[in-house]
């Protein structure tokens, strides 16, 4: 296009130079020319010259004038009117439309001309040029113009076929490019689609042949893999069609497993339901009468064993009421109360009950319960789920302490008009609980000790129901502990202040001599004997007291006594107090830690102005210091005990081994007046170091112990060589299927199941006693039917440890195909009942399992010949053959090189 653009413009230039060029040219031609023709006025040759001019096709008008601008002579077409400058200098004036060329005509004066001349300028001839005229020419620009578009045209014309065949070149030229690219787009779509021979026939140019070669290539290793995995999943088909026979079969076993444990989750929720009815009412009635019993018993003995009979079933409501809390938690069933309590009298309430029911004569701790001054007593709140949540900490804290203290602390952490938040801190110094097990201790039925030997009884629902307690009273509970020091649990809870409030308590004027041993009651006693205004001297001893006595006697109202539960100091106390009273009739208050002595002391209560068990409540002290009672001295006398009813065990030497003195104390309690002599060992250890040095008739034998359990202690004693035959009878708590078998192989002769009955103890005894058998007659008497150990190792050249691998696997099948067997007679599938029971019975022939043999022989002849018609019994009585083999399991008296059963 530029190139276009120049040759027209200098095309354009040409043509009107040339134009300018002629018309000029011809202008002077006709201004020379005209000159004699002007001079001699010739119009002829005037006409001929501008005739010859106007011969160009250019011009379009000629015009001769004279010396005075007239016209002389024209020619052409009318001339345009423009103004004409006459001017002596020749020039051309460009217009729209035409060019105007002005030249003037001389007429050159020498000899010849002079004579023609004369007329003009006769006498004054002279030698210069002389102007005679001009003359003007128009020249038409038409034809350049004509030629102007014709050249613009041609130049244009080329120009688009010059285009043309640009494009033409250009499409031919990027077609040849695209083509082989859109063959290969298509080729691998094809690809894509897996039309492997569709691929392979595309065809490229011939300069793309190395690619062609590449896409064959990739094609044919594509057809091959492709084929590869058509065969894999052919083959992986033909595998999975394989094993849904075998899947088949175990998703029998699981629909079996699946059932049965919805079964016993219903089961469970039915039974926590019932437990809690039916546990409770007889619970309720034992509690009721034991109640009516306590107020009417004088014996410290008998009374001694009611209160034991109403501890034992508060525990044992308290563990029912966990099991029943915890479902109900678990099914968000929980709903809080709200009622007006003293919340210091609720604490030492827990306090004096936990004391009473954990405190033993060897466990001696520290019991303090320590309240801010700011507290108030009343409080609006479900007082019977906080006595839970302390009931809970406190009794965990007293129990896992075995020195030192536990202390409780209350304080207020916030206060609005309406609401106080309590922070409690239950603080011990017992065994504490290693950080790594802290966080197992908030799941249910968790406890940190899970072995049998652990000390520790307990469901291990206590920590959950507190702190789902705590959480539903909008506070929080943590647990911070150092087996070096100890654990604190702390928490808070949300209450609503209450507008009751408690009597004001006025000041005492008393003045006491103290004797608190520990230090951490001494500084608790003081502070709050402080408070209340009561003077007090704190002695270090009796001695001290009692010099005190003698020194200012008048100066003192009463003698506050702390007791330890030994008996020395019982008798000491006791005299002591007879002392004061007696001698300066001054009362006493003892302060007594349970489990007291006083029952084997019935005349201190008389003795006493007050005894208060410890904790020692702050309300029952300033009861105790507002009534001082000078009392009279009285003792009472004993009653005797009942006489016994079995005189033909008389004489009969029993060996009672139980961890717990109140079961130890039941045992003694109903077998001396029968007039058997009791023995009593407090541990596995103690009890096989008495059966060394003396030989007892028969053992009862508890089974979960510390240190060493009543199994372990069986196989022990069974060692000894006079207590091969002894009977040993277990007293156990839990008794199940399994529990029982372990107890009869560790070489236990029968269980009693807590708790125990009188009657079924003493026919137990009578069973027992008269027996001749031996323990290992006793085995093989229940084994003979079931099993045959001559024949598992006659199968097997006596190789006892290969005759036993053998039984184990088939023992440790059955269960499962016992529960296989189920199923199948539920389906009423006769094929792969006859399956279960064909591949048992192969098995059961060589492994001394005699009665699985022959039911299994049974079952199977009536399976083939009558089907499953009538073959309930066959095959209830294969199952229980089954039940009864690994029930008897642990018996089995593998020879010695035989690793003991599992
Ligand atoms: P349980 O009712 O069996 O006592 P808990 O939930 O109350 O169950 O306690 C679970 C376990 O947490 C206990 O068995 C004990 O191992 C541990 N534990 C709780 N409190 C203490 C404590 N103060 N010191 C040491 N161990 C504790």
């Amino acid at each position: 296009m530029l190139t276009s653009l120049f040759l027209l413009s200098t095309r354009f230039d040409d043509l009107n130079r040339q134009l300018f060029e002629r018309t000029k040219q011809i202008t002077e031609q006709v201004a020379t020319t005209s000159e004699y023709a002007i001079v001699f006025s010739d119009q002829n040759m005037m006409y001929r010259i501008l005739q010859n001019a106007l011969s160009n096709h250019d011009i379009n008008s000629v015009q001769l004038f004279n010396s005075e601008q007239k016209i002389i002579a024209e020619l052409g077409s009318a001339p345009t009117q423009n103004n004409m400058t006459f001017t002596e200098e020749s020039h051309i004036i460009e217009y729209d439309d035409h060019l105007e060329s002005m030249s003037a005509i001389y007429y050159a004066n020498n000899s010849l001309d002079g004579i023609f001349n004369a007329q003009t300028d006769l006498f004054n001839p002279t030698n210069q040029r002389n102007l005679i005229g001009w003359v003007k020419i128009e020249a038409n620009k038409s034809a350049i113009k004509i030629a102007k578009y014709q050249y613009a045209s041609l130049i244009i014309f080329s120009l688009v076929l010059l285009n043309i065949l640009t494009i033409l070149g250009a499409y031919h030229f990027s077609s040849h490019l695209t083509q082989p690219i859109n063959k290969l787009a298509m080729a691998l779509n094809k690809l894509v689609k897996g039309q492997f021979s569709a691929a392979k026939l595309t065809k490229l140019p011939p300069e793309y042949a190395e690619l062609q070669k590449d896409l064959l290539d990739l094609t044919e290793r594509l057809e091959h893999h492709h084929e590869e995995l058509i065969i894999g999943i052919e083959q992986s088909t033909e595998d999975i069609r394989r094993s849904m026979d075998s899947m088949e079969e175990k998703s029998a076993q699981l629909h079996i497993a699946n059932r049965e444990a919805m079964e016993s989750n219903r089961l469970k929720s039915q039974f926590l339901a019932n437990i809690s009815h039916e546990v409770r009412t007889p619970l309720n009635a034992i509690l009721g009468y034991t109640k009516t019993l306590q107020k009417d018993i004088v014996d410290p003995q008998q009374r001694l064993y009611v209160d034991t009979i109403e501890q034992s079933t508060n525990s044992l409501l308290a563990i029912i009421g966990d099991i029943l809390d915890f479902s109900k938690i678990e099914a968000g069933k929980l709903n809080l109360e709200n009622n007006h309590f003293n919340l210091k009298a609720l604490v030492d309430d827990v306090y004096q009950i936990l004391s009473v029911n954990l405190l033993t004569k060897e466990k001696q701790i520290d019991l303090v319960p320590e309240f801010c001054a700011d507290i108030p007593e009343w409080f609006v709140g479900d007082s019977t789920r906080i006595r839970q949540i302390l009931t809970n900490l406190i009794g965990n804290a007293i129990k896992f302490t075995h020195q030192g203290s536990v202390r409780t602390k209350v304080s207020i952490a916030s206060q609005t008009s309406q609401e106080i938040t309590l922070s409690f801190q239950i603080i011990d110094t017992g065994i504490g609980i290693p950080e790594h097990k802290i966080h197992r201790l908030f799941k249910p039925f968790s406890q940190v000790d899970t072995s049998t030997t652990r000390q520790f009884g307990g469901t291990g629902l206590g920590l959950v129901i507190t702190k789902k307690l705590v959480e539903q009273m909008k506070g929080k509970i943590e647990v911070s502990s150092d087996p070096s020091i100890g654990s604190t649990f702390r928490f808070t809870i949300t209450l609503k202040k209450s507008n009751k409030t408690s009597q004001y308590k006025q000041k005492l004027d008393r003045r006491v001599l103290l004797l608190e041993p520990s230090t951490t009651y001494k500084n608790y006693l003081t502070a709050y004997l402080d408070s209340i205004g009561v003077h007090y001297v704190a002695c270090s001893d009796i001695e001290q007291i009692i010099s005190t006595l003698n020194k200012q006697h008048d100066a003192i109202d009463a003698v506050l006594l702390s007791v330890t539960p030994d008996d020395q100091n019982t008798t000491e106390a006791r005299e002591l107090i007879a002392y004061c009273a007696q001698q300066y009739a001054i009362p006493s208050i003892m302060m007594v830690q349970p489990p007291g002595q006083i029952a084997h002391y019935p005349d201190l209560k008389s003795l006493c102005s007050d005894i208060l068990l410890k904790p020692i409540s702050q309300d029952r002290l300033y009861q105790a210091l507002l009534h001082i009672n000078k009392a009279p001295i009285e003792l009472l006398s004993q009653k005797a005990l009942p006489s016994a009813n079995h005189e033909h065990l008389k004489n009969l030497k029993i060996l009672a081994v139980d961890d717990s003195p109140v079961n130890l104390q039941l045992l003694n309690h109903w077998l001396t007046p029968a007039g058997v002599k009791v023995s009593t060992a407090y541990s596995g250890r103690q009890a096989v170091d008495m059966a060394i040095h003396e030989k007892f008739d028969l053992i009862f034998m508890d089974i979960q112990m510390p240190e060493m359990d009543g199994m372990e202690t069986t196989q022990q004693l069974r060692q000894l060589k006079h207590y091969k035959n002894t009977p040993i009878i277990a007293l156990t708590a839990h008794a199940l299927g399994s529990e029982q078998q372990q107890i009869l192989a560790s070489g236990m002769n029968a269980y009693l199941t807590k708790p125990i009955d009188e009657e079924l103890l003493f026919t137990t005894i009578e069973t027992w006693r008269n027996n001749t058998k031996t323990f290992q007659d006793q085995v093989d008497d229940k084994l003979i039917n079931i099993f045959d150990l001559d024949k598992a190792l006659a199968v097997v050249d006596g190789k006892a440890d290969i005759a036993k691998e053998m039984f184990d696997m088939l023992a440790d099948s059955l269960d499962a195909e016992k529960k296989l067997i189920q199923h199948h007679l539920e389906k009423q599938d006769t094929e792969k009942l006859i399956e279960v029971v064909h591949r048992i019975h192969g098995a059961s022939k060589y492994t001394g399992t005699i009665n699985i043999a022959r039911h299994a022989g049974f079952l199977e002849t009536h399976l083939k010949e009558l089907g499953l018609e009538d073959a309930d019994g066959v095959a209830e009585d294969f199952i229980e053959a089954i039940e009864e083999l690994l029930n008897h399991r642990q018996l089995i008296p593998w020879p010695q090189s035989v690793n003991p059963t599992r």
